[in-house]
């Protein structure tokens, strides 16, 4: 089964799928990437803030795979956005996942209401990593249009990725249009919204057409309107379920019925990220 990969604005390319290990507890994560690995995963999505990234290093270093054949991403957590501590807390990624330079470093999420604000100085921070050789490539995460605006304008360093959630609950047209506008590409996190889609009825018709199920369904809708996804997984057999859907297309008609399930504000699982302040203690 190949993947495709996804041309991002700096000339790197990017797996369109790739495995997610948020949740995933930091004793199961070797084994779970492990696993991903084997059945063919080759994009893992990390951060600092889920405390599993000496656990994913582990795994790759197991896994022995030339350094070039996975493309590894994690991200800065919510307490480190000033300049220096932003540094530290890259060098600690870097150290902790095993490796001396990382294919994606976002900005997790903008924290407008902290920090006075300023997540345009943490942005000139996350480009210097690039400039420096410990970053092939730089974007954020949970940035409204407002925010990807205002570093643009204030910086010229246009982020390669926008990794926002997505699903047919929530389809999050504005920001996908306004990543879109900038030439940024758009990674859909929870795209099966933690599950709450994989009973949909839209979503299990189309599925008893194609001889799939609602998860492949709903992943492969992602990546027919060219969004990047990461499932997340523990179970070996979902893990094969979820890379299993390069042999199947949908129809635009199919596409625009699953995208008439969005639900507005009142589909999204997490935070908005106008609002959200959180900061780990
Ligand atoms: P997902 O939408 O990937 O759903 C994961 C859940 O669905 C788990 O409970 C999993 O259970 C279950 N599941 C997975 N595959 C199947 C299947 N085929 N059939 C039935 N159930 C299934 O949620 P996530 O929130 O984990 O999102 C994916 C990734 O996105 C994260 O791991 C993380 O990398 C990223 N993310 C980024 C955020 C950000 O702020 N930037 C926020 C949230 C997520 P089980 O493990 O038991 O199979």
């Amino acid at each position: 089964m190949t993947v495709p990969t996804i041309k991002l604005h700096d000339g790197t390319s990017i797996p369109q799928l790739g495995f997610g290990v948020y949740q995933i507890r930091p004793a199961e994560t070797a084994e779970a990437v492990t696993q991903a690995l084997e059945v063919g995963y080759r994009h893992i999505d990390t951060a600092e803030m889920y405390g599993n990234e000496k656990e994913v290093g582990e795994a790759l270093r197991a896994a022995g795979l030339p350094r070039e054949e996975v493309y590894v991403t994690s991200k800065l957590n919510n307490g480190f956005h000033r300049p220096d501590d932003a540094e530290r807390a890259f060098e600690q990624t870097l150290t902790d996942l095993g490796l001396d330079r990382i294919d994606l470093f976002l900005i997790h999420w903008p924290l407008p209401t902290r920090y006075d604000g300023d997540f345009v100085s943490t942005w000139r921070t996350l480009a210097s990593f690039v400039e420096d050789g410990r970053a092939a490539s730089v974007g954020v995460s949970n940035f409204q249009p407002a925010h990807l605006q205002r570093i643009v304008d204030e910086t010229g360093v246009v982020p390669v990725i926008n990794q926002v959630e997505v699903h047919p609950y929530f389809t999050n047209e504005a920001v996908r249009a306004a990543n879109a506008r900038h030439g940024v590409a758009t990674e859909a996190w929870s795209p099966i919204a933690q599950g709450a889609v994989l009973d949909d009825a839209v979503l299990t018709e189309i599925a008893e057409a194609t001889g799939k199920s609602t998860a492949q369904v709903a992943l492969r809708w992602h990546v027919e309107r060219g969004d990047i996804v990461f499932p997340k997984s523990v179970n070996p057999g979902r893990m094969k379920e979820n890379f299993d859907i390069f042999d199947f297309s949908l129809s635009d008609d199919d596409v625009a019925r699953i995208s008439g399930l969005d639900r507005g504000e009142a589909g999204r699982t997490g935070p908005n990220p106008d609002t959200f302040d959180w900061i780990p203690a």
